[in-house]
């Protein structure tokens, strides 16, 4: 048997209560990562076990807890979320040395649920299992997806819909929305307790004594800035920044309405319930900065006895994100056209592609291939003499482009939004041989795959994919 470990427990016990189990009908794994499962040191038939199933669907008996959280859901507080259809399993070390939590999600109601009924879609759940996955292949940080068990139990939605538990597999599950659910509460001391967790966990190099607060702050700061600037450079919409979508530790997390780009526009919007673009492709720095704001507004008391102190110490730490989020991103960026080193100019000459890129609808994903690749431009531009001056002005800013450099940067698959609706739409039917090739190319999306060009390809008009669903 696996031995999970359970460290969380021994926090203050507001942050946690114990998950109930609740048995399932008919689990039946429908989705199961071979490769993670080696990365993070399970056997390699662990998977394959009756009581793995058993234990994935939420259906065995263990120490399971489900974390309590707040949240500033579209900018509105929310004194109390938590896991109300999720639950920690336990953690495991892999042979990384690395603590990975094991986090089923859709299992059942917990003390958290409120009105939900703890449970989640066959389709949510491959939908996570592919973005997350998809994530990783592009080398940003993310949460993993280990696998996807479907429950055999209908759970009512727009539509009956098949019910699934996915297992996810984070280095943390601390949110921005944890800190504030302390903060609400006046709970002092469990948050210092909660960062000298989280910084033994996934920060090291803390300093000792009371700087080592700040020090965290700064810390989160700088990965987030990292992470959005990833995030942007691929053309990714998170979709639902909310603070209680934020994991401290840098983890991309909680896959729902996200989506990547196919045409590039910057205010680009897929979900549904974001009505008023909060949480646009390039509104994700000044959302970022925002929830980074509350997170700073929850440790105050920690920083110093003075409050004015306190409120001056954190405004200098978060006065550093933008200037950290540009950096990254023109880095980034300059990247994708063949330039390793950054030099005068780069923010202006990304601001001018990316005005002719919205003005041409390029295909986000496919104009980075093409200059990789030398290919014709010209569709990527309103008008010939538009692409020529654009060629014109990327060679004198980057007069010798490293090709190497932007193959390895500048992947040939994304997770094309109607190539993943077809998946789902086809695993909801039974057939997951959609699902499963799309993980695979994904999984490798700087690689050639010769033949999938249908997987490189942007959607015709009447594939295109206008809006996603956070599909609870
Ligand atoms: P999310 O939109 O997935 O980030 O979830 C926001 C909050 O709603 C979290 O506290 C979730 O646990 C809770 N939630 C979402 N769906 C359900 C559900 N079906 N049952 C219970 N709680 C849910
Ligand atoms: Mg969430």
């Amino acid at each position: 048997m696996l031995h999970l470990e359970s460290t969380y427990s021994s926090l203050p016990a507001i942050l946690y209560r114990p998950a109930k189990v609740l048995p399932v009908s008919a689990p039946r794994f429908v989705a199961v990562n071979q490769n993670l499962a080696k990365e993070i040191g399970l056997k390699p038939d662990w998977l394959l076990r009756v009581e793995t199933l058993s234990l994935l669907s939420g259906s065995m008996e263990s120490s399971a807890i489900a974390m309590a959280y707040a949240g500033h859901q579209f900018g509105h507080f929310v004194p109390s979320l938590g896991d109300g259809r999720a639950y920690l399993l336990g953690e495991i070390v892999g042979p990384d040395g690395v603590r990975r939590d094991l986090h089923l999600k859709g299992a059942g109601r917990t003390a958290y649920s409120r009105g939900g009924d703890g449970r989640a879609t066959l389709k949510a759940m491959l939908r996570e299992y592919i973005v997350s996955e998809a994530m990783a292949g592009l080398r940003i940080p993310t949460t993993r997806s280990l696998a996807v068990v479907a429950t055999g139990e209908d759970v009512p939605r727009e539509r009956l819909e098949p019910g699934a538990v996915l297992t996810r597999v984070a280095r943390s599950h601390v949110r921005v929305g944890t800190f504030q659910y302390l903060a609400a509460r006046g709970e002092d001391a469990a948050m210092a307790a909660l960062i000298d967790y989280e910084v033994a966990r996934n920060f090291p190099g803390a300093p000792e004594g009371p700087q080592r607060f700040l020090w965290f702050l700064t810390q989160v700061i700088t990965r987030q800035a990292k992470l959005i600037a990833q995030w942007m450079c691929v053309g990714f919409i998170h979709g639902v920044m909310n603070t209680d979508n934020m994991s401290v530790c840098g983890e991309t997390i909680d896959y729902g309405p996200c989506a990547f780009m196919d045409a590039f526009h910057p205010q680009k919007v897929f979900s549904s319930i974001d009505e008023y673009g909060r949480y646009a492709w390039d509104k994700q720095p000044t959302i970022a900065l925002w929830n980074l704001t509350r997170l700073a507004e929850a440790l105050l008391a920690l920083f110093d006895v003075d409050r004015s102190v306190a409120i001056a110490q954190a405004e200098a730490e978060l006065r550093k994100f933008l200037p950290a989020f540009e950096t990254a991103f023109e880095a980034g960026m300059m990247r994708k056209f063949g330039q390793a080193a950054a030099q005068d100019g780069d923010g202006e000459f990304i601001a001018a592609t990316l005005m002719a890129m919205t003005d041409g609808q390029a295909d986000f994903t496919n104009f980075f291939v093409a200059i990789s690749e030398k290919k014709n431009l010209r569709s990527f531009f309103n008008t010939e003499e538009v692409c020529a001056a654009w060629l014109r002005k990327w060679q004198a800013h980057v007069p010798a482009p490293d090709f190497a450099l932007m193959n390895s940067v500048n992947p040939k698959f994304i997770a094309r939004n109607h190539r993943v609706e077809q998946a789902l739409e086809a695993a909801r039917e039974g057939d997951l041989s959609l699902v499963e090739k799309l993980v695979y190319i994904l999984a490798q999306p700087f690689a050639a795959h010769e033949g999938a060009t249908d997987y490189a390809n942007p959607p015709l008009a009447d594939e295109v994919v206008h809006a996603t669903f956070c599909g609870t």
